[in-house]
């Protein structure tokens, strides 16, 4: 349920519809619009309360929400939720951006050969794995907190906004310290401690889809991070399992156009893993941004080859500035621009 507040209501009326109903054992969230202050009610809500609360002064309207997400739902918050994620980058609203950078972070030098040929090509978020989430316990697994202090030193030195994946209710605070932007992976969708915890830090928070989660799962999955106060959460649809073969994951960008209608939030959409293969990358980065994904996250190895992960999906940093050049030309021929790369420095080198 969401009680519409009128546009000159008192803040004493605004906090007479919290205090009613905290009193009933609910939990209030004010969410300020663009436009207006609406105020969901969370909880199991008996459907009563709908006419009791239209009555409070200063109340304009009270509506049930059908669907059960709450907070990512679009008819909390009409206008597209628009996240500063650090230096200058912003993520939702009418221009996309890009997020690259290598699956893992393998080594200083292997990080800032990719970092520095995303930030020439105009990136905008560093991305890079520290915690890897590998499917066999014999694979390389990240340099872990070593990573991450790479991560935020290349970060630095090219005045990018940095992402990277948060395993563990173990590393929340070190990750935190680390990045700007916490990822939640694809495995860990429904790990919802886990999504709470994130929350909290009130970080950025990127929240991929399951490999077999629903829209509605993975919206729910988003109120979690929501629910903590924490209004910064990007979705990220990294494709889903099929019975195809041929690649990794079917990238599903009706979720993506879908999500975008539904939700509020930023949508990412990653054909990396969404793929599996390189020559798959820039086709499906085109399609995202002509279905309204807010960005794509690509993987970039200076020498895929040799990647200890996914290599077989990694592009070049040259491979990753020509597909810059046509998803940018793509982006503002349909009359949403790419954003400004980072103002801060470019590389030292
Ligand atoms: C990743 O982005 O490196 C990753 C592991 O992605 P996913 O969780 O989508 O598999
Ligand atoms: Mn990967």
């Amino acid at each position: 349920m969401i009680v519409i507040m009128k546009l000159d209501h008192e803040p004493a009326q605004r906090q007479a519809v919290v205090d009613r109903i905290e009193e009933l054992g609910l939990s209030a969230q004010p969410i300020h619009g663009e436009s207006r202050i609406v105020i969901a009610v969370l909880g199991q809500v008996m459907p009563e309360l709908r006419d009791e609360l239209a009555t409070i002064d200063g109340v304009d309207e009270v509506i049930r929400i059908s669907k059960p997400y709450k907070l990512s739902n679009r008819e909390v918050h009409r206008e597209d939720t628009v996240i500063d994620v650090g230096r200058g980058v912003r993520i939702g609203g009418k221009h996309p951006v890009f997020m690259a950078g290598p699956c893992s972070i393998e080594s200083l030098p292997q990080l800032r050969a990719a970092g520095e040929g995303v930030r020439a090509a105009g990136a905008h978020v560093l991305r890079g794995g520290a915690f890897k989430p590998r499917s066999s316990p014999y694979s390389f697994q990240g340099l872990g907190v070593a990573g991450l202090a790479m991560l935020k030193e290349v970060g630095d030195e090219l005045g990018m906004p940095t992402i990277t994946e948060l395993l563990s209710v173990r590393d929340v605070d070190v990750v935190a310290q680390h990045a700007d932007i916490l990822q939640i992976g694809a495995r860990n969708m429904a790990n919802f401690v886990l999504l709470a915890e994130a929350g909290k830090t009130g970080r950025p928070v990127m929240l991929k889809r399951g490999m077999a989660a629903t829209i509605e799962e993975w919206l729910l999955a988003a109120d979690y991070i929501l629910n903590e106060g924490n209004p910064n959460v990007i979705l990220c649809e990294r494709g889903i399992r099929t019975f195809e073969t041929a690649t990794r994951n079917t990238l599903d960008l009706n979720a993506v156009a879908l999500a975008k209608r539904l939700s509020h939030l930023p949508v990412i959409s990653d054909p990396s893993h969404g793929t599996g293969k390189w020559y798959l990358v820039r086709p499906m980065a085109m399609g995202s941004i002509a279905v309204g994904a807010d960005g794509v996250m690509i993987e970039v190895h200076p020498n895929p080859d040799h990647a200890l992960s996914d290599g077989a999906q990694s592009l070049t940093p040259a491979n990753f500035a020509s597909l810059a050049n046509e998803v940018r030309a793509l982006a503002a021929a349909i009359g949403r621009p790419f954003a400004a790369a980072p103002a801060g420095p470019v590389a030292a080198g």
